[in-house]
């Protein structure tokens, strides 16, 4: 009997490839080739596995066992402790820093906002990684391949937070360089903060995000530079692993409710993953239904599926519905536009995987508006877990589903914290002090706890602290 840990033999490129999403592509492609999409159908790319070769454990209970081997490096992570779900890379290729050391939390001042019954509101707190966002969980995998592939330079387009994640992997590592694409004005200082200290060159557009990300994929597929974002396929097999986290959190216990805000769809498309690929394993009996939150401002997502009706529809959803919505937004010249700008995107680049996911998980998706988005963030942080604008778009979506009585108080609800407090100071202060920061908010928000003014003089001090009590 090996002592603590497992076997990693099963981890092995020879099991993976890469295919079309769509079942109209025939063609696969080997797992060391880099790709975006599929070169017959233009959809992104899946990695699929050969499972009857891959050594699964037979329970997921002894992937836990691994939290007690943790000096080694692939044990310690909370993606390659789970290697045998994604098992596309050669060990000894592994690229990690100690990503995903998240657990699931319950919260019960959160939960009561939201309408739960008390234990049944669990948070994913995904701020606690190296870089502050769930995206090092995609980024370690994405990283993984890029060496795989002999990749020098990586590159990615960003609303902050996957810039920070591909710039701390190759800070870290030195595996390879890093180019960043951001739009003008557009995002956090926390995040950008983060590029330029761990040395990316950093590359301003004078466009949007959806502007930055059409031209980091034509300069990346004219330049042979490494593509790390979600239309990588790697990147959404690490974000698998939040999902098996989750569970682990609830001793392996399916929840009823997984509740993740909706910008490039990348997580949501992973988690339906995830999910589809435990109950073919038979590691799983049933699947949780899956809820995405936009941003009212950005809701592309929600008028597709919701108002449109959109299906997956067993892999060929209707292209001509998508190619008209996406034709009168640019005849209006429509642009994203919420203060939670990890999610302010319009073109969402992983929509058919997402609607996969939503297939799979029973799902539905909701808009939320800003101003909800930052109630729910306030109680978030007052509940002791703070996280940014878009991360508060998921309890604001789980406060809405329980008023609209989708969700019942006594469900299990997962909301998705997908990014830190800190990565967004902004908008914490403008909502707190907007005298301090110009607010956009006209009126005065309902959780506002703004720092109280007071003269350099004890007596005064005294005064406002006996009223405090
Ligand atoms: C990237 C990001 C999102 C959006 O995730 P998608 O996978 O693009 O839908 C949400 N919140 C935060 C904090 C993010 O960094």
């Amino acid at each position: 009997m090996p002592t603590g840990g497992f076997s990693i033999a099963a981890a092995s490129a020879d099991l993976a490839y890469q295919a079309g999403i769509s079942p109209d592509a025939s063609e696969t492609f080997g797992v060391g080739e880099v790709l975006t999409v599929c070169p017959q159908t233009n959809d992104l790319l899946d990695v699929c596995y050969d499972w009857d070769r891959v050594e699964v454990p037979a329970s997921l209970k002894e992937f836990e066992r691994r939290w007690g081997n943790r000096s080694n490096p692939l044990d310690f992570s909370g993606v390659w402790r789970f290697r045998e779900l994604l098992p596309f890379a050669p060990p000894e290729q592994i690229v990690t820093i100690g990503e995903g050391q998240t657990i699931l939390q319950t919260s019960d001042p959160v939960g009561r906002y939201v309408g739960m019954n008390p234990g049944n509101l669990f948070l994913q707190y995904e701020g606690l990684n190296p870089s502050g966002s769930f995206k090092d969980n995609g980024m370690t995998a994405a990283s993984t391949h890029a060496r795989m592939t002999g990749a020098k330079i990586a590159a990615c387009a960003s609303t902050g937070n996957t810039s920070a994640s591909l710039a701390i992997y190759a800070g870290a590592t030195r595996l390879f360089r890093v180019l960043v694409f951001i739009g003008s004005g557009k995002i956090a200082y926390g995040k950008l903060s983060q590029s330029l200290d761990y040395g990316a060159r950093t590359i301003q557009i004078e466009g949007d995000f959806d502007d930055a990300l059409a031209q980091v994929r034509r300069v990346c597929a004219e330049a042979g530079i490494y593509l790390c974002n979600s239309v990588n396929p790697f990147r959404l097999e690490g974000q698998k692993a939040i999902m098996y986290r989750v569970l682990e959190g609830l001793h392996w216990d399916v929840p009823d409710w997984i509740v993740v805000p909706g910008g490039n769809l990348g997580n949501s498309s992973a988690f339906g993953k995830a999910f589809l690929e435990l109950r073919q394993l038979g590691l799983i009996d049933r699947i949780p239904r899956l809820a995405v939150i936009n941003a009212h401002g950005a809701n592309t997502l929600y008028e597709l599926y919701e108002e449109h009706g959109l299906r997956w529809n067993a892999g060929r959803p209707d292209q001509s519905l998508i190619d008209r919505f996406y034709e009168k937004m640019t005849a209006d010249e429509r642009r994203a536009q919420t203060l939670a700008s990890a999610i302010e995107i319009n073109r969402p680049v992983n929509l058919k995987k997402c609607l996969r996911a939503l297939e799979v998980c029973d799902g539905l998706v909701r808009e939320v508006t800003d101003a909800e988005i930052l109630d729910a963030k306030a109680q978030i942080g007052a509940g002791g877990f703070g996280c940014e604008p878009a991360s508060g778009a998921s309890v604001a979506g789980a406060k809405l589903l329980r008023a609209q009585g989708v969700i019942a108080p006594g469900d299990r609800v997962v909301c998705i914290l997908t990014g830190h407090q800190l990565k967004d100071p902004n908008a914490t202060v403008g909502y707190h002090a907007p005298q301090a920061e110009a607010s956009k908010n006209p009126e005065k928000p309902a959780f506002a706890n703004p720092p109280l003014v007071v003269a350099n003089d004890f007596e005064k001090i005294m005064e406002v602290i006996r009223r405090f009590e």
